[in-house]
């Protein structure tokens, strides 16, 4: 028997629409490229968004197209989100710390049909204007006082919306259809596509909002320092507004006097981002001997949080909640944030808690399986690979039938990549990676294709690209080598040069050693294992 309730599709827009009408005084505060501090609420960004839509519609953007971001976090990436996806489009996020090799082919593989681009990166496009695809728009996100004296034939962001009618009809879609588009680093070769559906995308700003309901309720002032173009900000774009609670948007400058100062001077309660950027707020805190005073708490993930990092932060009274996630999990999978019965055990064993990767959200079902998928008891004990399935888990990457069917399992589960274990409570735990990719300050590096380019190197025999654990990185890439003659070894700085050529420059590895073969594993692979314990000491310059 059915039951008998209405079916309203979950459209994005609608958790928009909702915050100008309930909570219309919210808002979004941005430090801008331009340079000041921005501020409007979420009833203006409603407004807003409808306007832009009609420029959008005006440019010819219509059900499906792509539309590209290049951009910080701030209010006019806030507005795209809502108005691309709002009038049926689908709003890709490109990295811009990615290669122009790697941001070129995501461009053309996403099909982009208009690229709207922060100040900032005006330099970039500029840089690749040859290579872009014909017939691609191009719009600076700033007014016409601002714009830039460019070769290129730039579009005026305010200008689309100047004059336009602040009220959209906006199109009762499917809630399946297509909405964001979000590309991650493949183990080898070119960037996968995550395309998240309207659906997905307001179940996961539900997730969040549960899951961590600390940092996300009415009022609350939210500080996001994980960028809209990682994995949408892991959803607080959706998330905040859909509580009430402010957005502290933090524009380019993100080291440890930045975020400081502005934490201080927006009272920020809580704040979402990777490591790196916490050591950076961290020296900061020791130096001025003061902690931003209302921070209540740090959401750090995207790499794991040390226990001595948890420690200083809850020391200076600020709580933190170590998540897990993946772009193709929208990000969110799991939080350690401890419940109120172990808040009665001892702190240290609190803690232990809090340094796992922590327990799933609603809606994210986990499982662990040895090689041959068999799964594997959640006993604190058995290691095995991660599988994940879920309403905010990606079904395939888009247009890529390959790496979508290297990614499910029989069952339809999808493959983390991550190697963990699970204890009786439920909290994850992450042992290791099988994936053959190094993260570094929250972004990817992939050893193989670093070791591709390095065979090309007529010295070079045989070779292999390694993490090495990194105080402000977390993680760096090292580059072993066996050289043909041992008299006669390739130098780093040749390396390097071929490898510009194809990946970013933060992307190079930080140092060479030379051996004289490789280790094995049973099937006759490298066995990056045996490589790591011998090199994993290795001290970088
Ligand atoms: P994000 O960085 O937003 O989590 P990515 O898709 O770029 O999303 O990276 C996901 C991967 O990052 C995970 O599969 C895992 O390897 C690693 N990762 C994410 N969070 C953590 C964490 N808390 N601890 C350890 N590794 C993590």
């Amino acid at each position: 028997m059915q039951g008998m309730m209405m079916q309203m599709p979950l459209r994005i827009i609608e958790i928009l629409r909702y915050a100008s009408e309930v909570h219309p005084e919210g808002e979004i505060v941005s430090v801008r490229t331009e340079g000041d501090i921005h501020r409007e609420t979420y009833d203006q960004a409603y407004r807003r968004s409808a306007q832009l839509a009609y420029g959008l519609k005006g440019l010819g953007i219509g059900d499906g197209d792509r539309v590209a971001t290049l951009a910080w976090n701030g209010y006019r990436h806030f507005e795209l989100y809502y108005a691309i996806s709002g009038m049926g489009a689908v709003c890709h996020t490109i990295n811009p710390r990615l290669s122009a090799e790697q941001m070129l082919y995501i461009i053309s593989h996403a099909g982009d049909r208009v690229l709207f681009v922060d100040l900032t990166f005006v330099p970039i496009l500029e840089a690749l204007a040859d290579q872009l695809p014909d017939g691609l728009r191009l719009v600076v996100m700033t007014d016409r006082a601002h714009m830039p004296d460019s070769a290129l034939d730039l579009l005026c962001y305010e200008e689309l919306l100047d004059g336009q009618p602040e009220q959209f009809d906006w199109p009762e879609m499917d809630e399946n259809s297509a909405a964001g588009l979000c590309y991650t680093s493949g183990t080898t070769g070119n960037p996968k596509g995550a395309l998240y559906s309207h659906r997905s995308t307001v179940l996961h700003a539900f997730m969040v909002a549960i899951a961590v309901p600390r940092s996300l309720h009415e009022g609350a002032r939210i500080l996001p320092v994980v960028p809209m173009f990682h994995v949408n900000s892991w959803g607080l774009p959706y998330a905040a507004p859909l509580v009430g609670a402010n957005l502290i948007m933090p524009g380019p400058k993100l080291d440890g006097a930045s975020v400081f100062d502005l934490m201080e001077s927006e009272k920020v309660t809580a704040s979402w981002g990777v490591p790196t950027v916490w050591m950076g707020l961290r020296a900061e805190i020791e130096s001025r001997n003061a902690t931003p005073s209302e921070l209540d708490q740090l959401v750090i993930g995207g790499s794991a949080a040390a226990r001595d990092m948890i420690t200083f932060f809850e020391s200076k009274g600020v709580d933190v909640c170590h998540a897990w996630g993946m772009t193709e999990m929208s990000p969110i999978g799991t939080q350690a944030q401890v419940s109120r019965p172990m808040k009665q055990l001892p702190a240290e064993e609190q803690l232990d808690f809090k340094c796992k990767q922590g327990r799933r959200v609603f809606g994210v079902d986990m499982k662990i399986v040895d090689e041959e998928g068999k799964r594997l008891p959640h006993d604190g004990e058995a290691v095995g690979e991660l599988y994940v399935r879920g309403n905010a888990v990606i079904s395939g990457y888009f247009n890529n039938d390959e790496a979508t069917e290297a990614a499910l399992d029989k069952e339809g589960w999808f493959g983390t990549g991550d190697v963990a274990s699970i204890d009786k409570r439920g909290f994850l735990t992450l042992q290791d990676r099988s994936k053959d990719l190094i993260k570094s300050g929250g972004e990817w590096i992939s050893s193989i294709d670093l070791e591709n380019i390095a065979l090309g190197h007529p010295k070079i025999a045989n070779c292999a690209v390694i993490a090495i654990a990194h105080p402000k990185w977390d993680e760096r890439p090292l580059l072993i080598v066996v050289p043909h003659d041992a008299n006669d070894p390739p130098a780093l700085a040749e390396i390097h040069e071929m490898m510009l050529e194809h990946v970013a420059r933060w992307q190079l590895p930080d140092d060479m050693v030379l051996t004289d073969a490789l280790p094995l594993t049973a099937t006759g692979k490298v066995s990056k294992l045996t490589l790591r314990k011998t090199f994993g000491d290795h001290v970088l310059p």
